[in-house]
């Protein structure tokens, strides 16, 4: 797969290092968008919400607050807690990973169902699906696209890259040395720079990839700006893991470079999303809370102080579930004749360390659920026939309303889709949820949520 992404630098180098005025012109590079260090706070709530870590759309909320979020989502999405659990990590402690352990790239491969599904196919198929499946903008899928793109440098004989946006080098990296904390878990030690593209910072890193050139061929790894930039926070944070005594030996041309380790990085498993969606931030003033507001259940609290401040902004947007009817449906979670399809599940179920394998979906087995008793938004789809389609924003778990099973409550949730209230044409509609058993929703299926849905 990184076959595809690694261009041999020797076309690409020459080019740049012959014509540095216009392919790094200082003037172009530092009013373009991308010069700018951190994740904006549009891209900080897009990564999250392409990390399935629900965040309230009000704006109060600070950037601190959200980067710490995003920090932890990072950690969840590496296991780092369960990766390093008493830290700072020294890698020298660490066997080398061998070539007994077989390829970097695959060890380093975390997935969910999605990618088990995509597995079988040939490359390029694969690639053609992954892009229809994954928004060319989430930087989360850019993120892992890199991650597994600089783990394979070393399968293809290579130890270091330039990660290049908009065909601009953004950041030089060197993988030092790989470790192994586990027979399945690579350490990838590496050495970085972001390059601001200042003049100055532009032709040091030229240095730097002229000397690297000197002694082995490089990749060139393309990334989007805020691929790269959540990339970059990530390594970041992970510098502040190592242990202090931990000095590996630099290139003369690295000495501002920073010194840092990746781990192979896979979507949030069902109990790190969980973890999250219980405690959502608080919508004022962005602390983690357990609490949202008792009427409408759509707007997250730490307390009242917080709610009564907020009142104003949030009591358009505030309409009582009170009076609404909560109506008991069974679901299941495979239609008869349906069972090859194998996306009922698509969060992680094979990332754990837990686990080696995907697990396929059980129709025996009921759907997973992180939400224990809270409230949570549901879309139901319905096009005809006698099954509706149901699942949350997370989709930690997909299921049918069938008419076969509750012929009584299908009708009634038929007839709220294509009513006044459904709306989106009569073909889907949102409600508030409870999971009340392994196989039954209840469902506020007649008061509309008042929260802002973009899913
Ligand atoms: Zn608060
Ligand atoms: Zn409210």
């Amino acid at each position: 797969m990184f076959h595809n992404t690694l261009l041999s630098l020797s076309v690409h180098s020459a080019a740049l290092l012959n014509s540095p005025t216009s392919s790094l012109d200082p003037h172009t590079a530092l009013s373009s968008h991308y010069a700018m260090a951190g994740l904006t706070r549009d891209e900080l709530l897009a990564a999250l919400t392409s990390m399935k870590v629900e965040v309230p759309a009000e704006t109060s909320i600070s950037d601190d607050a959200l980067d710490r979020r995003l920090q932890r989502a990072l950690k969840a999405a590496q296991h780092l807690e369960q990766a390093v659990p008493h830290p700072p990590l020294d890698p020298a402690t660490l066997p080398k990973w061998g070539p007994q352990r077989g390829p970097v790239a695959q060890a380093a491969r975390r997935g969910n169902l999605d990618d088990a599904f995509f597995a079988p196919l040939d490359a390029a198929a694969r690639e053609q699906a992954r892009a229809a499946a994954a928004p060319a903008d989430s930087a989360f899928a850019d993120l892992r696209r890199l991650v597994g793109a600089v783990a394979g440098l070393r399968d293809a004989g290579q130890r270091w890259c330039v990660v290049t946006v908009d065909g601009r080098v953004a950041m030089n990296l060197r993988v030092l040395d790989i470790y192994e904390l586990d027979a399945r878990t690579p350490v990838l030690v590496v050495v970085y720079k972001r390059l601001p593209y200042e003049d100055a910072a532009a032709r040091a890193g030229l240095r730097w990839i002229d000397t690297q050139l000197s002694r082995e061929s490089g990749g060139s790894l393309h990334a989007t700006a805020p691929g790269l930039k959540l990339l970059t926070r990530l390594l970041a944070m992970n510098t502040k893991t190592l242990s202090s005594s931990f000095r590996p030996k630099k290139d003369p041309t690295e000495k501002d470079f920073k010194v840092s380790f990746l781990l192979p990085v896979g979507p949030l498993d069902y109990e790190d999303v969980g973890k999250f969606h219980k405690r959502p931030l608080c919508a004022r003033c962005g602390s983690p809370t357990l609490g949202r507001c008792s009427e409408c259940m759509a707007v997250p609290y730490c307390s009242t102080e917080c709610q009564k401040a907020d009142r104003a902004a949030h009591k358009p947007a505030c309409r009582s579930l009170q009076g609404g009817t909560w109506l008991t449906v069974p679901i299941v979670s495979q239609l008869p004749g349906f069972e090859h399809l194998p996306f009922v599940e698509n969060l992680n179920r094979y990332n754990s360390r837990k686990a080696a394998e995907p697990v396929r979906t059980d129709a025996a087995r009921p759907p997973p659920n992180i939400h224990d008793e809270n409230p949570f938004l549901v879309k139901i789809q319905f096009s005809g026939g006698a099954h509706m389609l149901v699942y949350d924003r997370q989709r930690s778990f997909q299921v049918y309303f069938s008419q076969t099973k509750d012929a009584g409550g299908f009708q009634e949730i038929v007839g709220e889709i294509q009513g006044p209230r459904g709306g989106y044409s009569g073909l889907k509609m949102y409600r508030w949820a409870k999971r009340v058993s392994d196989w039954e929703l209840s469902v506020c299926f007649d008061r509309e949520p008042q929260t802002e849905i973009m899913w």
